[in-house]
């Protein structure tokens, strides 16, 4: 695997009872890129981020992230590899601050543990002011920064789909997975989360996978298309070339 593979689908197999939710499916993505994973409902797109991600046990095949298998590694493990994802739904815990939810993404990194931060510890106080300024930094990039001491669940859809982009982005990850980021939101909203998303390509010299139903969007932004259907790779290339693809057409229009 040359070193502008970041991240290797090989030959990857979810089961869930009957239901084969990826068969043999195999991509990868290039270090650096926005990648993004389409395909019509039911085809596997989510099933691919979770068995990327440690949620869905694959029956067979590997997941390699710079080479190294994640495929037996639980979720945690996962993270602390630099691999971040937000939900298809969106999960910021409700009862929390913005800032509180946004801090919710740094936990793996807290190397100050419980007990200091319990005690006061300086060692957990230097690390709070660093998880601060990463919070503010991140809120203030996507348009949160007066939201902050909010509930989490007063912000709006669109909001919440930043605030769940920041609380991955606070993990520090080299590989971010967006599941659906732009579903709900208005053409304005898609296309200045799309910009943003860029951004963050940018300053943070990530790699982006990316589901996503909105096409317009997904041609904007993307570098490279893996199309599903029915759990299978049935299109993988540059967006003009997905366009064009019969298989993808037919795929789309339901033939
Ligand atoms: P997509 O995200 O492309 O819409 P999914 O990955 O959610 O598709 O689903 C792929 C297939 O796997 C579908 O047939 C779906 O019903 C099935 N599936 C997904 N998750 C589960 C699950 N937890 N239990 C049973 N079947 C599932
Ligand atoms: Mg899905």
């Amino acid at each position: 695997m040359g070193s502008d593979t970041i991240l290797e689908a090989v030959d990857i197999t979810v089961r869930f009872g009957g239901v084969v939710a990826l068969d043999a499916v195999s991509f990868r993505v290039a270090t650096g890129a926005i990648h993004a994973i389409i395909g019509p409902n039911g085809a596997g797109k989510s099933t691919c981020f979770n068995a990327m991600t440690g949620v869905s046990p694959i029956a067979s095949g590997q997941v390699r992230l710079d080479g190294e298998r994640l495929d037996r590694l639980p979720g945690r493990r996962i993270v602390a590899r630099g691999v971040a994802r937000t939900f298809q739904n969106v999960v910021l815990p409700e009862s929390l601050t913005v800032a509180d939810a946004l801090r919710v993404g740094r936990h793996h990194r807290t190397r100050a543990g419980l007990l200091a931060t319990a005690l006061g510890l300086p060692s957990a106080r230097s690390e709070r002011r660093a998880d601060d300024a990463m919070v503010r930094d991140l809120a203030q990039l996507l348009g949160l920064a007066d939201r902050l001491d909010d509930p989490a669940s007063s912000l709006p859809l669109g909001l919440r789909k930043k605030a769940e982009i920041a609380r991955a982005l606070c993990a520090e990850p080299r590989l971010l997975l967006l599941d659906e980021p732009v579903a709900g939101l208005n053409d304005a909203e898609s296309q200045e989360l799309g910009d943003k998303i860029r951004e963050c390509r940018e300053r943070f010299g990530l790699t982006v996978l990316l589901v996503e139903h909105d096409m317009e969007l997904v041609m904007r932004v993307s570098d490279h298309v893996t199309v599903l259907q029915s759990g299978c790779v049935i299109a993988d290339d540059r967006p003009e070339g997905v366009q064009r693809d019969p298989a993808v057409i037919s795929a789309y229009l339901g033939a």
